[in-house]
């Protein structure tokens, strides 16, 4: 049984409305998104910037896929995922309030950039640093979906990076008496300088 690349599916990408630069955004969405809350587009102000700190999509589609929530049978995403090759993909649709960073779904939505952060080792006191660059490609697939974001939804005035917004410490895996961040992403290595110059959107948050 041959297998069908995902990518190379045509018949369900998404029109943001934009004619030019359209990156052709795959949707596939999680088996859950019928069952997270709603709201309307003038509820989105904020878009939260992550990485995966996985090695890749697949096994961040794993990640996003599994039921964290029993109540309401849900787990834990962004709405956008963009690759290293900068393609990009919509598992859950914005007026969705998909769980990505603590207390802000219910305004935001969250763009997940594959980078290996600090996997495998994510809390270990030694393995702190993340060393994988963002590559140009992947960097320019967010200019154009932030533009396309804040083309449809004028409410959206402001970006933040997950670090900035949850700077919660917790005890390091290896050495539970030294603390380590619970999120670093998107990390030093993000081109804050470069993504704001593009966009026509005002960085929230704790600038780190
Ligand atoms: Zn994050």
């Amino acid at each position: 049984m041959a297998i069908v690349p995902v990518r190379v599916l045509t018949d369900n990408r998404l029109n943001y409305g934009l004619d030019m630069a359209d990156p052709g955004i795959l949707s596939r969405p999680l088996s859950y998104t019928s069952k997270l809350e709603q709201r309307t587009a003038t509820d989105i102000s904020l878009v939260v910037i992550h990485c995966t700190e996985l090695p890749d999509l697949a096994m961040a589609r794993e990640y996003a896929e599994k039921i964290h929530y029993p109540e309401s049978r849900t787990g834990n995403s962004g709405h956008f995922y963009i690759d290293r090759d900068g393609s990009i993909e919509q598992w859950v649709e914005p007026l969705g309030v998909a769980h990505h960073v603590a207390d802000m779904n219910d305004h935001s939505i969250g763009i997940e950039l594959v980078n290996r952060g600090r996997y495998p080792h994510w809390f270990n006191s030694n393995h702190q640093q993340a060393e994988e660059n963002y590559p140009q490609q992947q960097i320019n697939a967010l200019l154009v979906l932030l533009e396309m974001l804040t083309d449809k939804y004028p409410a959206l005035k402001t970006i933040a990076g997950h670090q900035d917004l949850d700077t919660r410490m917790i005890p390091a895996a290896d050495k539970p008496e030294l603390l380590v961040p619970r999120k670093i992403d998107p990390g030093p290595l993000f081109p804050w300088a470069d993504v704001l110059a593009h966009v026509n959107l005002t960085r929230a948050g704790k600038p780190s």
